[in-house]
This record gives C-alpha cells, structure tokens and sequence, in this order.
C-alpha cells in the first residue's frame, strides 16, 4: 500500500483526499452507494474525538440516552420547517417482517422529533427542568453528492438535546456548547475554528438560531465542523412539550441541539494532512508513538526488540498509546513512510547502536527530514515524548492558524471579494440581507459561513476597513461575515 505514490494537494486536492483515506486505512466504500465503512483505524480516530467530547458533554451535566433508529413519519411533518428541510432527503420503511405498514417509518435524519414526543410525556413541572440529554448514534440522510466522511448517506455523530424553562436558559445552553466544540477543536485537534451565527438561509431546519464552529481546510475551502441550535419553542409548540411553572401556569419548554459527526475526520485530514498523508494531532491519534526497531542479525535484533519492549512498557505505563512495529520482511525505511502517511505524530528509531548508547532517536512527524529529529536519552523518554506531543500540537494548530490568516482577505470591493473566495475567506461587512446573500452564492459559489463572534480573533486585529458597508449592494453593514467555498 505505502509503495503507491499519492497526487499532492497541488495537483488535486480532492483526489489526495480520496486516495488518502483508502491508503492509511480510515474508511472504504460500501457496497451500497453513498455509504461508508469506518476501518479500525478510522474508528479509534473517532473513538478518541468520542471521547474527548462526551467528557466535555458530562462536566456540563449531560447524561448519554439511546432513542430508536425509526421514526414515525408522521412525526417528521408536525414541525413546518423542519418536514421542509429534510422530506428531500428521508430514507422510509413501508414494509416490515413482509407486511406493508400501518405507517410509514422515517430512518432517523435527526432526532428532536421523537425527543419532543417523549418529553411531552416526561415533562410535567419547572421540577422537570432542565433535561440534558446526548446521544451518540448513526443517522441517515438521503445525499446525492457524497465523499467519504464528509458526506455519506449514513454518519456517525453525537445530538444532543435539553429542554429549559426559561429562553435565557436556553441560549446559554446553546452557547455553552458551541464553546465546547470550539475548545475540542482547538485543545484536541489544534484546528483552529471561528466561532458565528448562521445567516437565516444557512441554519438548521427548525431553528430560530443556529452557531457553527468553522474551519478553513488546506485548500482554502470552508467546513462547518460542528453546530449548536437554539429552537425555541418550535419543537415544544409542535409536540406540545409544556410545564407547569412556579405559579401553577402551563409554558411551553425552550430546547436546543446540538452535534459534531464523523465529518470532523474530514477536518483533521484536511486542515493538518501534507503531501506525505496524514498528520494526526496527539491528542486525538490513535497512535501517537510508533517505535521502528532496526536491526540486521539475529544477534542484533535480540537486543533491538528486547529494549524495544521494555521502552513500549515504560511508554505505556506513562499512558501513551504506542505501537512497536514488528512486521517481518519491511525495511525500516518503508517502515517510516508507511507511519508518515498514516500521521503518527512521533517515529522512536532503536538501533543496535542506540541500545549501547541508552538512546533513542525521535523523528516527528509535523517536521520532516533532519530537522525534526533529535537523539534522546532512554532514561526518562516518556517524559521527553509528553512534551514533545505537546509541542506538536502547538506548532500544528499555529501553523493552520497562520495559514488560515494568510487566506482571509478582508474584501471591501466586490471584484476583491471574488478574488477572495478563489482561494480562501472573504471576511467582508455584509448588510444581513438574504438577497445579496443569494446573489453571492449564485456569482460566485461563495456561500455565508457564519457571523464571527469575536470579529476581531478572525484576523488577529479590528477590520482594517473604514466604510461599514456592505461588500454586495453598498448599504450600511453592522459586523463582517466569512464568506468561502465550502465542503
Ligand atoms: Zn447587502
């Protein structure tokens, strides 16, 4: 596998990105088309991302449910806009066990509507409140265009839904998690992300506010790498969620939602990954230590594999996840690339040589050649790597930022704009209008990302623009949004 070149990011991205995937083994196609298999390595990329979030989810209060993959459809058409935004894209059962349906059943595309169904019943008084509810599942959206992780008919995620007596509770809460996502990203991933609101044409189907975190990929294309919703009393309205509060009066329940998917691999691919493969960010890498044993005779390798073990121990212990590779009959050179391209962010040589000197030499990954490699003392080298992964993580996430400042332009006349989005963010003064929104998207494929939180964290400093004016039609503008091409 490692012996087939890929193309560079230069030459086609998007084919880099397929080829990628296949080789260092995250994901395959299935059979069925638009579906995806999630290889081992893949998954324990997504179990790490599990994890690091569902700790988040459980410090904030949440606790993890499990509701069912069917949904009755009659269920998906009790809220006006979300039966809109998702009817094109259902997946529904009509026969099960041989017998036609009494009712059609929807495979879940997301899950506030039976949520709602249920707290309708769970839901009695403010004593109730707040309902912190997640749930980690797989849903089905019927896509025409798919690529692996990032559009498939079927993908993991995590939802989450709660249900509050106040709308002030309610948009805390969808605040609360939208800066959840953003530390995951930038403390676990090092991909740096904007944090905004979504234009009116751009938010979820049901919502009356949807935030997006939003990061730029290494071709300047924009992701949307996770959403939280604030519904308000949409869905409550829809399946009649009440409470009865303090003063013995019926309200109806404000709720959120909230998830990150699979599509995040995506992100970790795209945003860190170079023209050698993969580049994983330590925290998150399935292995974040390979040791390469090198040895020629018998004598050596006895040696070479007898200190390699007992480092592997020492390494472990320390809570590292390393992995000693001992395949027979590969070099250790096609050894090193084999681990380059699947991401491993440190690569231990252990040679006859090393075990004499009690050394090691550690490559890393971010830093290719000589330059990222160091000889280190075998006493104590656990130590040595935590701070070195640590140090990778760091370099990534301000290389990505860098890169990402280097291709956002602050656009102020629309022939800048369209050369922006060519090859990064506009980050321009829009007037909020829906028009020029649209306009925008149909001249230049461009589409709102989102409305930055923090305006000036974008670029580092305060726009740099004199006239607050909308970059389309002219008109007064309040704040600047991101616009790019996006996956
Ligand atoms: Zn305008």
């Amino acid at each position: 596998m490692a012996d087939e070149k890929l193309p560079t990011r230069a030459e086609d991205f998007s084919e880099w990105y397929n080829q990628l995937v296949l080789k260092a083994q995250l994901a395959d196609y299935a059979p069925v088309r638009g579906c995806m298999i999630v290889r081992p390595y893949g998954w324990a990329l997504w179990e790490n991302i599990q994890g690091a979030l569902d700790r988040r989810f459980k410090a904030t209060g949440h606790q993890n449910v499990a509701f069912p993959l069917f949904i009755p459809k009659s269920f998906i058409e009790k809220e006006k806009h979300h039966v809109e935004g998702f009817s094109p894209e259902l997946a529904v059962v009509t026969i099960g066990g041989g017998e036609e349906l009494a009712e059609p059943l929807v495979v879940r595309p997301t899950s506030e509507t039976i949520i709602g169904h249920m707290w309708s019943k769970w839901i009695q008084s403010y004593r109730d409140l707040p309902v912190l509810m997640n749930q980690w599942n797989s849903v089905v959206r019927w896509e025409l265009r798919t690529k692996l992780f990032l559009r498939t008919l079927e993908f993991y995620w995590q939802e989450g839904h709660t249900a509050h007596a106040t709308r002030d509770e309610a948009v805390e809460e969808t605040r609360q998690m939208l800066d959840a996502y953003a530390d995951f990203a930038i403390n676990d991933a090092a991909i740096p992300v904007i944090p905004g609101a979504k234009s009116d044409a751009e938010k979820f189907a049901g919502a009356d506010v949807t935030y997006s975190i939003e990061a730029m990929m290494g071709d300047g294309k924009a992701l949307q790498a996770g959403t939280s919703h604030f519904l308000g009393q949409n869905f409550a309205q829809a399946f009649d969620v009440k409470y009865l509060d303090q003063n013995g009066a019926q309200q109806y329940c404000w709720t959120t939602s909230w998830g990150l998917s699979t599509r995040f691999i995506g992100a970790i691919i795209m945003v860190h990954g170079d023209d050698q493969g993969l580049l994983l960010p330590p925290k998150l890498a399935p292995t974040q230590v390979v040791i390469v044993p090198i040895f020629k005779t018998d004598e050596e390798k006895a040696d070479v594999l007898k200190t390699a073990k007992e480092l592997k121990a020492q390494l472990v212990k320390a809570n590292l996840r390393v992995t000693l590779d001992e395949r027979e009959g590969f070099s250790p050179g096609w050894k090193f690339n084999d681990w380059e391209m699947r991401g491993v962010p440190v690569r231990v040589e252990l040679g006859p040589k090393d075990v004499t000197k009690q050394a090691v030499v550690l490559a890393r990954r971010d830093k290719p050649g000589k330059e990222g490699k160091v000889s280190a003392p075998l006493a104590d080298l656990a130590c040595t790597i935590e701070k070195l992964l640590a140090d990778i993580h760091q370099s990534m996430f301000d290389k990505a930022l860098t890169f990402r400042r280097s291709k956002t332009l602050e656009a102020q006349t629309y022939d800048e704009f369209k050369k922006a989005v060519e090859t990064g963010f506009a980050y321009s003064y829009w007037c909020g209008n829906g028009t020029c929104e649209e306009k925008i998207k149909e001249e230049t494929r461009a589409t709102m990302r989102c409305i930055p939180l923090d305006q000036t964290a974008v670029l580092g400093h305060p726009a740099s623009a004199t006239a607050r004016t909308c970059v389309y039609c002219g008109q007064p503008a309040k704040e600047r949004a991101i616009f790019a091409r996006a996956y």
